[in-house]
């Protein structure tokens, strides 16, 4: 399934609002797929259509779709020349499929400051720059062998010039998300793994009292955010740690009274699964119905991989009904008589929704 990392300097939060997320992962336990890791949490992925889709295909099990969530500590300055846990932290980041930047937000003197004081516009330069920094290096790295490997397949130098575009860029302090700008070049960056390609949500850190329009910290935090067409939320990390210790029933009465209409950690669930370029499409039988996650704009073999890589290698084709159809027509069968179910190939980009058999060779 898919990862969000969760970033941030030291003393922001990441690790209370983690906490929280493993609360609710207790919640979740009883799903098979839960992974057991000390820093991931395994969150559902709310959807009421799963609902409607176990009734149309008579299914009494319904998998939801899943996030990982996982706490990446240890980035300081200086992290992309070692310091701190410096290499392994970038490791560890490299493996997630987007970013959750905490920013601390909340003023505590009890609690201490890196940088002695509170300044989000700092924070987030001083992570963007040492993640910057990080793909300068890797890209350094693979500059060399690039242009080798030109020399020799002509068809590699429209890499080489984005490859150098990306380096350039880097230099100039900007994060490779805003170098590449159609979707050819995204896709083709994506084989060098760059950090800051990666999508980012900001989670702005504020005080429960601040709830929930936020403060003049987390105003700045949205600006940066729409410079960089990024998104962000405003959240308390401590008010989510109180939340996720109330029994259930009390949580509604605890929310309303700051101010909020569903909980920050569903907030987050949800914008980090649909603003960070995420949807899912359905498999619906008798045995279960399943939704599965896939980036926006992942054609059908991809979008295969997430049940099993096999199915991406063997992909032959994607038999497709789209979700109100199926619900409206009330069963594979009438969607199929109704000419409604789709025979797609491996160029076709899945719909949200979409309700699918993969067909492929093993
Ligand atoms: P991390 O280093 O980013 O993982 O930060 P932690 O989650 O460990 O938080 C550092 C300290 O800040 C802890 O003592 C938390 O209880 C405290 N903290 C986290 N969020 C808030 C908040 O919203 N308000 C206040 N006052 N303290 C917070």
């Amino acid at each position: 399934s898919l990862r969000c990392g969760i970033v941030g300097l030291p003393n922001v939060g990441k690790s209370t609002l983690f906490n929280a997320i493993t609360a609710k992962q207790a919640e979740a336990a009883n799903y098979p797929f839960c992974t057991i890791e000390p820093n991931v949490g395994t969150v559902l992925v709310p959807d009421k259509r799963l609902g409607e889709l176990a009734s149309v295909v008579k299914t009494p099990v319904i998998v939801p779709a899943v996030l990982e969530i996982v706490d990446i500590a240890g980035l300081v300055k200086g992290a992309s020349k070692g310091e701190g846990l410096g290499n392994q932290f970038l490791s560890h980041i490299r493996e997630v499929d987007a970013i959750i930047h905490v920013v601390r937000c909340f003023e505590d003197s009890d609690i201490v400051h890196v940088e002695g004081k509170i300044d989000p516009v700092d924070d987030i330069a001083t992570i963007e720059t040492e993640l910057m920094l990080a793909d300068l290096d890797s890209m350094e790295k693979r500059m060399d062998k690039l242009r080798k490997n030109a020399r020799k397949e002509k068809e590699l130098l429209p890499l080489v010039d984005l490859a150098e575009k990306i380096i350039a860029g880097l230099g100039d302090g900007v994060p490779v998300r805003r170098i590449t700008e159609t979707d050819e070049e995204r896709e083709q960056a994506r084989q060098f793994f760059l950090l800051t390609s990666k999508p980012i949500l900001y989670a702005a850190n504020v005080a429960e009292n601040d709830l929930p329009e936020g403060n003049d910290y987390s105003a700045k935090v949205a600006e940066i955010a729409a410079a960089n067409g990024a998104n962000m939320l405003v959240i308390s990390a401590k008010a989510e740690a109180d939340i996720a210790e109330l029994p259930e029933e009390e949580r509604p009465e605890f929310l309303e009274s700051l101010g909020l209409e569903m909980s920050g950690l569903d907030r987050l669930i949800r914008e980090a699964y649909d603003l960070l370029g995420l949807h899912n499409y359905f498999t619906a039988g008798v045995k279960e119905v399943h939704a599965w996650t896939i980036r926006k704009g992942a054609a059908a073999p991809e979008a295969a991989a997430a049940i099993h890589t096999d199915f991406e290698k063997g992909f032959i084709r994607a038999e497709v009904i789209a979700y109100d159809d199926l619900i409206s027509l009330g069963s594979e069968q009438k969607a199929k008589e109704a000419g409604k179910m789709r025979s797609e190939g491996k160029e076709y980009i899945v719909k949200d929704g979409d309700v699918i058999v993969f067909r492929f060779n093993v």
